[in-house]
């Protein structure tokens, strides 16, 4: 008989990636063509379409919600010393900051993470260095951070609508840099996902928010004014990608034309870093013998 073929069907659809995402994902250092990113490409992804991605996705709770305890648990007895990660989410408007974070941040426990969105700076905000607010959310040891926004929109929107002179913001490639570098030093695993969103899926996303009144919430005017600069703005990314393309916090491409396939990613690509981790479980700080007679005994 025929070896048994890879079923096309979930039931024998492999769950892990051939290669990992990391490696697939990450941007390969050196100049950046925005052209040659495929926004609807599915690198890594095991199943066959969309259908099997609830399921892919879904697979990988136990395991992250396991080895999301075990960095909360380091956090709560070692304080000074635990390590904590950091997801960063960058994309333009519809590429599905907020799904990532329902669909695949969803998926650990509530209290283990930090969640920080950064809108246009408040006026207390903008009295301080624009790294404050930022060095301010970042997660306590045991903690997964994510940013819904960051530190880059001081070189993206900030550049595009020309909000400080470019004398100001072309220094800050440097400082974002070397700013990364302290947070990594400082044992913070930083994982940074640009959600790379084609032009034309935008406009299709918009669309679909106008189409239907329980999207309306999510629907904002302004998205379209940002739209109609979206050269200026594949620029600022391409810089932004290029020039942060650190050893220390390097980019990840997360394409993201195919909702399934990006939540799935990003997930993948969190689980991936934790592992990488290698975190165990924290030792008892009590003699375990002693205390169970004690429970025994009361
Ligand atoms: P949203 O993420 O859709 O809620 O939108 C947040 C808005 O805040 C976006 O239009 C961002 O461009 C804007 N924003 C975030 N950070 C900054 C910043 N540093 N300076 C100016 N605008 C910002
Ligand atoms: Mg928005």
């Amino acid at each position: 008989m025929a070896a048994k073929k890879k079923s096309k069907t979930s039931e024998g659809t492999p769950s892990q990636p051939t290669e990992p995402l990391s490696r697939l994902l990450r941007l390969p250092s050196g100049p950046v063509d925005m052209a040659a990113l495929d926004p609807a490409a599915t690198h890594g992804y095991p199943g066959v379409g969309k259908d099997d991605a609830p399921a892919l996705t879904e697979a990988l709770a136990p395991e992250l919600s396991d080895l999301q305890e075990r960095l909360y648990a380091n956090g709560r007895s070692e304080p000074e010393q635990a390590p904590s990660v950091l997801v960063l989410l960058q994309g333009m408007d519809t590429s599905g900051k907020g799904g990532v974070i329902r669909h695949a941040m969803g998926m650990v426990d509530p209290q283990g993470i930090q969640l920080t969105s950064f809108k246009a700076p408040t006026k207390e905000e903008l009295s301080h260095h624009y790294l404050w607010r930022i060095r301010r959310a970042l997660p306590r040891p045991g903690m997964i951070g994510i940013f819904d926004r960051s530190q880059y929109e001081d070189v993206l929107v900030v550049r595009v609508d020309q909000l400080v002179p470019v004398s100001e913001w072309s220094g800050r490639y440097d400082e974002i840099n070397a700013f990364e570098r302290k947070v990594v030093e400082s044992g913070t695993t930083v994982i940074k996902c640009f959600l790379h969103v084609s032009f034309e899926e935008q406009k299709q996303r918009l669309a679909d928010r106008l189409a239907s009144p329980e999207k309306y919430w999510k629907y904002n005017p302004k998205d379209v004014d940002a739209r109609a600069k979206w050269p200026a703005y594949q620029q600022a990314y391409a810089d932004a990608l290029e020039r942060c393309n650190t050893e220390h916090a390097p980019w990840f491409v997360i394409p993201s034309d195919r909702k399934w396939y990006r939540n799935w990613a990003v997930a993948q690509l969190l689980r991936e870093h934790l592992v990488g981790l290698d975190i165990g479980w924290p030792e008892a700080t009590f003699d375990v013998a002693d205390e169970q007679t004690r429970v025994a005994e009361s």
